[in-house]
């Protein structure tokens, strides 16, 4: 139990994500989770409406992941990936390669999000040296994010991620605006054209293009026409460029489909994967790739993929990644985010025409609702935890992706939480 000597120690000496040491928002101590609620410290039980991020798809203390987790634990926690291989490795990629577009074939195992967003960079570039171009760009949209590191942020939206910041350290590279065209809404023929122009531009020193697919996530939870994505499939064919997608957040069911890229029926070159792999249990996360780049990559002049982090392949990770996986194949989330979808659909959608909100947006088990004035974070937090529900908004947006096994009293208990915070003025900046 943290006392409030502890919680002063947590101020003065640990930073906590996005946050200053010198005046830091509160935190609220955790005891244990269990399914789609967290326990306080003090005893209040909350109602999950983030899955940590992301993460957690199937709720905390999920029992099968669990028991994975102890399993492997008892037998081997660790071990090289250099020289080695194990069980838990090669069934989580025989999983994979069955989940994943048919056509990506070789999977590097990493142990973030951010460092499959480097791998993937890095793969790009040498398939280009490997073939004997000079080739150092990547061609991405505004609004995006794909993580933190340098190379990542490098292809982050310039504003959100402050690249003014790291100015002269940061690679440049190319951004077009954000796709406009709402995901249900009617496809706008001109919304591609400033990507195919600056994609013809550039066309010879372009590596890859990279998209997080339907839904850009935490540059601003927008929502987009998945003609896009089909249209930039077919004109990095037209023009020689490869494709990543970032799936980090969207893959594992959360936008309805099992890959995002699935709502355009389309196929990356690589794709990075990460957060739900392992249902939220520990960080763990992948790179796939064709073979065709795969071994183009292999056979340049470096002769191997430059890239083998310490913790490659850990095996709990892959053990419990690979339960997951086994809860994913039986199919049960399909109806699990249908029915999230239809909730948000009659309990958010109304809020639009509320004069504190900007817009809606839903998609599979996401639900956001943008606000017209910043949310005060610090009040509006503790108004949520009071309502006994742990949502966590940012900047204008208050959003919600409950674990796909959420019952429908206890989402009920998430969107009368948004509404009740919408209707109060003073929540917000
Ligand atoms: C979270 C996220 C990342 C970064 O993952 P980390 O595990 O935080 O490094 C990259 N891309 C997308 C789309 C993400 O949502």
């Amino acid at each position: 139990m943290l006392s409030s000597a502890d919680l002063d120690f947590d101020r003065r000496h640990i930073w906590h994500p996005y946050t200053s040491v010198i005046d830091p928002l509160p935190v609220y101590p955790v005891a244990r989770t269990e399914g789609v609620y967290i326990e306080l410290s003090d005893g209040r039980k909350l109602v999950d409406g983030m899955s940590s991020w992301w993460c957690a798809q199937h709720g905390y203390n999920h029992p099968e992941l669990l028991a994975a987790a102890h399993k492997q634990l008892d037998t081997m926690p660790h071990i090289m990936f250099g020289g080695i291989t194990h069980e838990p490795a090669v069934r989580l990629c025989q999983s994979l390669k069955t989940m994943l577009p048919e056509n990506l074939d070789c999977i590097f195992l990493a142990d973030s999000g951010s460092v499959a967003v480097e791998v993937s960079l890095k793969m790009a570039l040498q398939y280009w040296h490997a073939r004997g171009e000079a080739r150092s760009k990547f061609l991405t949209v505004e609004r995006g994010y794909h993580g933190d590191t340098f190379g990542a942020m490098s292809v982050c939206d310039p504003v959100n991620s402050m690249h003014n910041l790291y100015r002269r350290f940061l690679p440049e590279h190319i951004f077009v605006p954000a796709p406009q065209s709402r995901f249900n809404g009617e496809w706008q023929p001109n919304d591609i054209t400033a990507f195919q122009t600056a994609l013809s531009q550039h066309r010879n020193d372009i590596a890859a293009v990279i998209l997080e697919p339907v839904v850009q996530g935490a540059g601003g939870m927008r929502v987009y026409h998945p003609e896009y994505l089909r249209q930039v499939r077919a004109l990095c064919d037209e023009y020689g460029v490869l494709l990543i997608l970032d799936e980090i957040a969207t893959g594992f069911g959360r936008t309805g489909k099992l890959f995002a890229c699935e709502h355009a029926a389309i196929q990356p070159d690589i794709m990075c994967i990460g957060k739900a792999l392992t249902g939220g249990m520990m960080t763990l996360s992948a790179t796939a790739a064709t073979r065709h780049v795969a071994e183009t990559v292999c056979g340049g002049e470096a002769g191997v993929f430059m890239h083998g982090p310490t913790f490659m392949g850990n095996p709990l990770a892959c053990a419990v990644a690979e339960a997951n996986m086994q809860i994913l194949k039986r199919n049960e989330w399909q109806a699990q985010v249908v029915a999230i979808e239809a909730h948000f659909q009659t309990a958010l959608t109304p809020l639009a025409v509320h004069e504190n909100v900007a817009d809606v947006r839903i998609i599979g088990a996401v639900g956001v609702v943008e606000t017209r004035r910043p949310v005060n974070m610090a009040a509006m937090q503790q108004f949520f935890v009071q309502q006994g529900v742990w949502i966590r908004p940012f900047g204008r947006l208050v959003y919600l992706m409950p674990p796909y096994i959420i019952r429908p009293h206890e989402l009920q208990r998430l969107t009368d939480a948004v509404n009740a915070a919408v209707q109060k003025t003073e929540l917000f900046q």
